[in-house]
C-alpha cells in the first residue's frame, strides 16, 4: 500500500504535557509557605521531643512502637486492646475533612495535603536550580549541554537528599529517633531499617518530584466525591465570568463591552495542575488559590478591581453579579451537622481517656471441656486470666470469688491447693497471664450455667474491680 493511502492512526490518549508552574507572590502563596513551615516543623522535629515516662519506658513524646505494640502520645498510652481510640482518631480526621471541605472547598488539597506540600517544595528546589517557568521550559527543550547536565544533576541530588530525610523522618515516628538516626548514619541499622527508609524515600522522590500533579488528578479518590460536601455557600476558587468576559487586551480602553480579563494567561501559568480556571469548575483544581494571587497581581498593575479570580462562594458571586451585598455563610445547617458530630466524637474520646481504667481484665473460659466432674463430687471450670497493668508501677490484688461462697480455686504457679482468695501481681506496663481452676460442690450450683464474679481488691485500698463470666455444670 502506498504512503498516500495508509490511514493515519489516531493516538488513543493525548500526550502528557509537562507542567511548569510559574512563580507568583501573593497572600495565598505566603499562607502556603507558612503552612509548609508548620508541617515540616512537625514532621521533622516532633519525633525528637522527649517525654519522661519513667524507668525502662520509651522517652519519645510521639511514638507508634510496633515492637512494644503501643502508641505513645505524650502522657497518653494506647494499647492494642484500645484500638477504638485509633478508630476515633480516623473518624475525627474524616469528619474534620468533611467540615473543612463544606466550609472552604479543597482547602485540604491546596494547602495541607502532604502531596501538595512536598511537591511545592520540590518545585521550589527546581526553580532555584533551573530558574522560573520560561527558563525551565527552554532548558528542557534545549540540547544536553554541560550546563543542563549540571543543573539536572544538582536538582536530582537535592531531591534525593530531601527524600532521604523524609524517609528517615517517617521511621522516627515508629522507632526511637536518636537511636535510629545513629544506627542509620553509622551503618549499624538492620536491613529492615534501610529497606523501609529507602521505600519511603523512593516514594517521596517519585510522588513529589516526578509524578506530582498526576497523583492528585489520577490516583487520589478524594476529588471524585468531595463535590458531595459542597453547597452554594462553600468557598471555592472561581473566575467571575460575568465581570471578566468578553476578554480584551490590557492596552485596550476599558469600556462597557469589554470585561476585565486581559487574557494574559498568568492564572494558567501558575497553576500546579495546568488548568484554566476560566473554563469553570474542574475536578483537577486543588484549590491552592495561586491563580487568585496571579490575577490579583495583574489587576493591581492595571488598576482594575481585584478578585476577578476569587476564593468565594457561588451564592456571593451571584449576589455580586446582581449588585447585591455579599456575605460569607460559614455557619449553616451542613457545617453545624459536621461540627456537632466532630465535637461529639471529641468529647466521647476525651471522656473515655479521662476515665479509662488503669487495669484491664480479660478472661477466657475453657470450652473443651466445658467442665470437669472431680472424684470429690465437685465441678471444676478452667479460666485463662489476662491482667493488663497500664501504669508504670506494679499492681497487686487479692482475688476472690464474690458470689459463690462454696467455691475454691487453684492458680497454676501461685496456689497449687484450693484457696478462697489469692494474691496476684502484675509488673508495670505488662500483661500477666494466669491459669485458674475454680471448683464448686455440684449441689451448690443453680443450673447448667450460672454467673461467677471474680473480685480483685487492689492492695492499696482502691475500689474493688469485679469481672463477671460464667461457670458451667451438668444439667440439674
Ligand atoms: S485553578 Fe487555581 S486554585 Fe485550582 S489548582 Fe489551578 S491555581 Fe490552584
Ligand atoms: S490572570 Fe486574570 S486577567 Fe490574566 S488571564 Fe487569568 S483571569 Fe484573565
Amino acid at each position: 500500500m502506498s504512503e498516500e493511502t495508509t490511514p493515519q492512526k489516531a493516538a488513543l490518549y493525548a500526550e502528557k504535557q509537562k507542567i511548569y508552574p510559574q512563580k507568583i507572590a501573593g497572600r495565598f502563596r505566603t499562607l502556603k509557605w507558612k503552612i509548609m513551615g508548620w508541617i515540616f516543623a512537625f514532621y521533622f522535629l516532633a519525633p525528637w521531643i522527649r517525654w519522661d515516662r519513667g524507668e525502662g519506658q520509651p522517652d519519645q513524646a510521639i511514638l507508634a512502637s510496633l515492637e512494644l505494640r503501643r502508641l505513645y502520645l505524650f502522657n497518653i498510652e494506647i494499647w492494642p486492646q484500645e484500638i477504638y481510640y485509633l478508630t476515633g482518631l480516623l473518624v475525627l480526621a474524616a469528619v474534620g475533612l468533611f467540615l473543612a471541605t463544606a466550609m472552604a472547598g479543597r482547602v485540604w488539597c491546596g494547602f495541607t495535603c502532604w502531596q501538595t506540600v512536598w511537591t511545592d517544595f520540590y518545585v521550589w528546589i527546581e526553580e532555584k536550580i533551573e530558574g522560573d517557568r520560561n527558563k525551565r521550559m527552554r532548558l528542557d527543550q534545549g540540547p544536553w549541554t554541560g550546563e543542563k547536565v549540571v543543573k539536572k544533576t544538582v536538582k536530582h541530588i537535592l531531591w534525593i537528599f530531601v527524600s532521604a530525610l523524609t524517609g528517615m523522618g517517617f521511621l522516627f515516628f515508629f522507632n526511637d529517633a536518636p537511636t535510629t538516626f545513629m544506627e542509620i548514619v553509622t551503618a549499624q541499622g538492620s536491613l529492615e531499617t534501610y529497606g523501609f527508609a529507602a521505600l519511603f524515600a523512593g516514594t517521596t522522590y517519585l510522588f513529589a518530584g516526578i509524578t506530582r500533579e498526576d497523583i492528585c488528578i489520577y490516583m487520589c479518590p478524594w476529588p471524585r466525591f468531595q463535590g458531595a460536601m459542597f453547597d452554594e455557600h462553600s468557598l471555592l476558587v472561581t473566575y467571575e465570568a460575568w465581570r471578566g468576559e468578553p476578554r480584551g487586551k490590557a492596552k485596550q480602553k476599558v469600556d462597557k463591552s469589554q470585561g476585565d480579563c486581559v487574557d494574559c494567561n498568568l492564572c494558567v501559568n501558575v497553576c500546579p495542575t495546568g488548568i484554566d480556571i476560566r473554563d469553570g469548575d474542574n475536578f483537577k483544581c486543588i484549590g491552592c488559590a495561586l491563580c487568585v494571587d496571579a490575577c490579583n497581581s495583574v489587576m493591581t498593575k492595571l488598576g482594575r478591581p481585584l478578585e476577578l479570580v476569587t476564593y468565594d462562594s457561588s451564592s456571593n458571586q451571584m449576589a455580586r453579579e446582581r449588585g447585591l451585598p455579599a456575605k460569607k455563610r460559614l455557619i449553616r445547617r451542613r457545617t453545624i451537622g459536621y461540627g456537632s458530630f466532630l465535637a461529639a466524637i471529641l468529647l466521647l474520646m476525651a471522656f473515655g481517656l479521662s476515665t479509662r481504667s488503669e487495669l484491664e481484665i480479660n478472661v477466657q473460659r475453657d470450652r473443651a471441656p466445658l467442665f470437669v466432674p472431680l472424684s470429690t463430687g465437685d465441678i471444676q471450670n478452667g479460666y485463662t486470666f489476662k491482667l493488663l497493668n497500664m501504669i508504670n508501677t506494679p499492681q497487686s490484688f487479692t482475688m476472690s470469688i464474690a458470689n459463690m461462697p462454696a467455691a475454691t480455686m487453684t492458680v497454676i504457679g501461685v496456689a497449687d491447693t484450693p484457696v478462697k482468695d489469692v494474691q496476684l501481681t502484675v509488673a508495670p506496663d505488662q500483661v500477666a497471664t494466669y491459669r485458674i481452676f475454680v471448683r464448686a460442690p455440684r449441689d451448690s450450683l443453680s443450673g447448667k450455667f450460672q454467673d461467677i464474679v471474680f473480685r480483685l481488691q487492689p492492695e492499696e485500698n482502691g475500689a474493688p474491680v469485679d469481672y463477671t463470666t460464667q461457670f458451667a455444670g451438668p444439667d440439674k
